[in-house]
């Protein structure tokens, strides 16, 4: 990308593996800001899920480049991954921030990481670097999410809720469908999903 990019959308993420809830809140995201780009930063070792079992991180961010091939504002960065020591969102920004002195960064999450955003090394620092734009994964008006969403607000940090539609899906639960021999084929992209059943992953 050349730095001609004034808006970068970032979606981190375990992406274990990427879903069409991902997909979804990216492509919403370039439309609401009028993003120029989305980078796909799949985490290598990832600080917040030390202690559950991941997919090697090779083959996640083989799913995530299946997952983006076919939309021109999504570009993968294997940064994260390259690194051997475990990543923080506050480093990544730092690193972006320099690769891309003359951009703005906003950082794409669901309403999950946004209520736990306080538990994030030098949480801070990450959130004086970018404008959080917030998806909700959950139907009804959620009171917590609205109190933390002012309340970062009021301390001078950026965060939007985009008006996007929720989905209710998550890898935990395709992941689970998989273990159990049930299908969720239609969570997935269709190259994602046939991809995992070709490796012979989740079972
Ligand atoms: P897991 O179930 O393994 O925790 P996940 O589905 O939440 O995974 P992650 O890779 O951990 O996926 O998520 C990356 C980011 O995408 C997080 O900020 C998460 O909140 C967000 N996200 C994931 N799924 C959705 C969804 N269906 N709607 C909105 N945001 C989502």
């Amino acid at each position: 990308m050349n730095c001609q990019n004034k808006k970068i959308g970032i979606m981190g993420g375990t992406f274990d593996p990427i879903h069409i809830g991902h997909l979804a809140i990216a492509q919403e995201a370039v439309e609401y800001k009028k993003l120029d780009k989305v980078l796909f930063i799949p985490t290598g070792n990832p600080p917040h899920k030390t202690n559950k079992e991941k997919t090697k991180a090779e083959i996640r961010l083989e799913m995530v480049k299946i997952g983006i091939e076919d939309n021109e504002f999504f570009e993968i960065d294997d940064y994260e991954v390259r690194r051997e020591e475990p990543s923080y969102s506050a480093m990544t920004m730092q690193y972006l921030k320099d690769k891309y002195p003359k951009t703005e960064l906003y950082f794409i999450m669901g309403e999950d990481s946004l209520l736990d955003i306080e538990s994030w090394y030098r949480y801070e620092d990450f959130l004086n670097c970018v404008t959080v734009l917030v998806a909700k994964r959950q139907e009804q008006c959620n009171k917590d999410l609205e109190n933390k969403v002012n309340d970062l607000i009021s301390k001078g940090y950026k965060v939007e809720i985009v008006p996007s539609h929720y989905l209710e899906i998550s890898a935990t639960n395709i992941r689970k469908k998989l273990k159990n021999g049930e299908n969720p084929k239609y969570y997935l992209k269709q190259e994602v999903y046939n991809y995992i059943i070709k490796e012979g992953l989740y079972l």
